[in-house]
């Protein structure tokens, strides 16, 4: 017996019987997503069920000669000796691997007893002599190999990736592997632990310091943390708040963190497969509880990097725009904290362009002003509207502005700003939950209003903001407006965030920072593949991200049929083979009509 795994995904498969053998046999065909047809006169219900879902082939007859010769596997499991030896003669005749339950002379193949955990396969196999060992033998090693291994597996290969990113040599790489394996699975009771970020961070630290000179531009091993010296705090920009538009170092800054200080702001764009351990600590305002006083978030930096620890300071867009994150680092310069600065993507460029409006365009805009809507209030002097109102040729962007948008329109029109300057109000920019109205300075308050436009939003005002009607490439995308959740390793992200939606992707089991990226903004849609999927998700349904509203699209009937056991409200159901541009047109479709 020579054991192999076989991939057969895609791949014809043959069972001939119905019964509850045959069943079994089915699902195990499903699961690893071959494509199966049943050949049998009656079957039970199970199997009638998955035809009626269209997951396999059913037909209801009886097995006819020479049939099993164009499949890649076959099963047979009728109660009938003589049909069972007709399908393995022609299967085996033709070089088909074929397999009759409990009938080890008529197999070309076995199937083995396994016990998965994650990406981890046992197989287990007595080639067909004594099945009752491998089932107790089975029992026995499920209980060693406990549940923890998937998610031990999960972490393994993360690491695994993380050592081929350090461009250190092979005999380094082997050597580093060892030690995590040899740090983390406790040889004599198999026991498997996933390491803290800092743990694994020592790790590398050891057995690749003296490899550094392997490495190649930026250093990427870096010490673990040693008491007494304190760690890097990163500033970093989260972007705007569509998830796609954070920056690749600052992705990277999150993923070797031990610890991410956040704004509310910057919630949607945390990373969802940020690992489990990293310490997570919200400072924005939520719900009913007030903002951390700027104070305490500086002295929180700087406790944390004196512990040691790799520091993400998570803000809004960009760090230094309107983010006190100048004060943030004068406190650590202070202290003696090293830190550095990732720049973000600021809202007051990425909103208007999802907007359709270019800040700066040749020959009407040569010059952008980003302004805080604060300095208008309590009449602070420091701005000077006359300058602002005399300059016709530039935009001017106003951040935190909702409250104040009366008084800037008022600076402006007073210090004899041309009413009819196009002008905007974009809310959310880049998000699902994006909304704009464009008007005229002296129009703008009253659309505003009237469209209920609410913080977080900007305003825009100035020549290229006429542009927003042509080029409102967001708005014509038909799934705009839609916040849509899929889980990683699907295809849908792509085809979905081309067609306007904000996609946000998780791994499962799910994340601390995917149940925080779910509840920050509201879901509209989820798209959902398996069984699995549904029940790993359910634990946020009915949270803040996830209301009655959201539509839930079952890829195929087992997950349809989880989703409606488990009390879903709108359960959508498409089928298993669905292309995605077919899923996107009937998001769309269904887009229109709630609209
Ligand atoms: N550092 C941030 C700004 C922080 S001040 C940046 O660079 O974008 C907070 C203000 O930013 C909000 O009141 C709002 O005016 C603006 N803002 C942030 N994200 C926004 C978004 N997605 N859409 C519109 N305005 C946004």
């Amino acid at each position: 017996m020579f054991p192999v795994m076989l991939q057969l995904a895609g791949r014809r498969c043959l069972v001939v019987g119905g019964g509850g053998v045959a069943y079994r046999k089915i699902q195990g065909l499903l699961a690893e997503n071959a494509r199966v047809t049943v050949v049998a006169p009656e079957v039970v219900p199970g199997v009638a069920e998955l035809a009626r879902e269209g997951r396999i082939s059913l037909e209801r007859r009886s097995y006819a000669d020479g049939e099993a010769v164009t499949y890649a596997l076959v099963f047979a499991a009728t109660d009938d000796r003589s049909v069972n030896r007709r399908v393995f003669d022609d299967a085996s005749g033709a070089g088909v691997w074929v397999n009759v339950a409990d009938d080890p002379e008529l197999c070309t193949f076995h199937v083995p007893a396994v016990i998965r955990r994650g990406a981890l396969h046992l197989a287990l196999a007595s080639g067909g002599t004594a099945p009752f060992a491998v089932r107790r033998l089975r029992r026995l090693l499920q209980r060693w190999i406990g549940p923890e291994w998937g998610e031990w597996m999960e972490a393994a290969a993360r690491f695994r990736e993380r050592v081929r990113g350090l461009g250190v040599s092979s005999v380094c790489r082997e050597a580093l592997f060892d030690r995590y394996f040899e740090e983390t699975v406790d040889g004599e009771t198999l026991h498997a632990r996933v390491p803290a970020g800092p743990e694994e961070d020592r790790i590398v630290a050891r057995e690749a310091g003296e490899d550094r000179a392997y490495c190649n531009g930026e250093p990427v091993v870096r010490p673990g943390p040693v008491a007494g010296s304190p760690g890097l705090v990163s500033l970093v920009g989260a972007g705007p708040g569509n998830p796609g538009l954070l920056t690749l170092r600052g992705y990277r800054r999150l993923m070797a963190a031990d610890a991410v200080v956040y704004d509310r702001l910057a919630a949607p764009a945390l990373p969802c497969d940020l690992p489990q351990g990293v310490e997570l600590r919200c400072v924005g305002k939520t719900a009913g509880r007030h903002p951390v006083p700027q104070e305490e978030i500086n002295s929180m930096l700087i406790r944390l990097s004196r512990q040691g620890k790799r520091v993400v300071r998570l803000k809004g867009g960009d760090p230094f725009v309107f983010g006190r994150g100048g004060e943030e680092a004068e406190a650590l310069a202070a202290a003696g904290c090293p830190f550095e600065v990732v720049p973000g993507i600021t809202s007051g460029i990425a909103g208007p362009a999802w907007a359709g409006i270019p800040v700066t365009h040749r020959r009407e805009a040569v010059r952008v002003t980003l302004l805080t809507a604060h300095e208008c209030e309590k009449d602070r002097t420091q701005v000077r509207w006359d300058l602002l109102a005399q300059d016709p040729s530039s935009t001017l962007v106003a951040y935190m502005g909702v409250k104040a948008l009366p008084r800037i329109v008022g600076k402006l029109l007073e210090a004899g700003m041309d009413p009819e300057t196009p002008a905007a109000m974009v809310e959310r920019g880049t998000t699902g939950a994006q909304r704009s109205v464009v008007s005229t300075l002296s129009g703008l308050v009253e659309e505003a209003l009237r469209a209920g436009i609410r913080p977080p939003a900007l305003i825009v005002v100035g020549p290229t903001v006429r542009h927003a009607e042509r080029l409102d490439w967001a708005g014509r995308c038909p799934l705009v407006g839609r916040r849509i959740l899929v889980t990683r390793g699907t295809r849908w992200l792509e085809p979905l965030e081309r067609a306007g939606a904000e996609v946000v992707e998780v791994a499962l089991p799910l994340t601390p920072a995917a149940h925080v990226v779910l509840e920050a903004l509201p879901l509209s849609d989820v798209v959902v593949a398996s069984r699995e999927e549904v029940e790993a998700l359910d634990v946020v349904r009915g949270g803040e991200g996830w209301g009655p509203e959201v539509t839930a699209w079952c890829i195929g009937g087992g997950p349809w049929q989880r989703a409606r056991e488990l009390g879903w409200d709108r359960v959508e159901r498409a089928e298993s083979q669905v292309g995605s541009d077919e899923l996107v047109e009937e998001l769309a479709a269904a887009h229109a009509r709630h609209a």
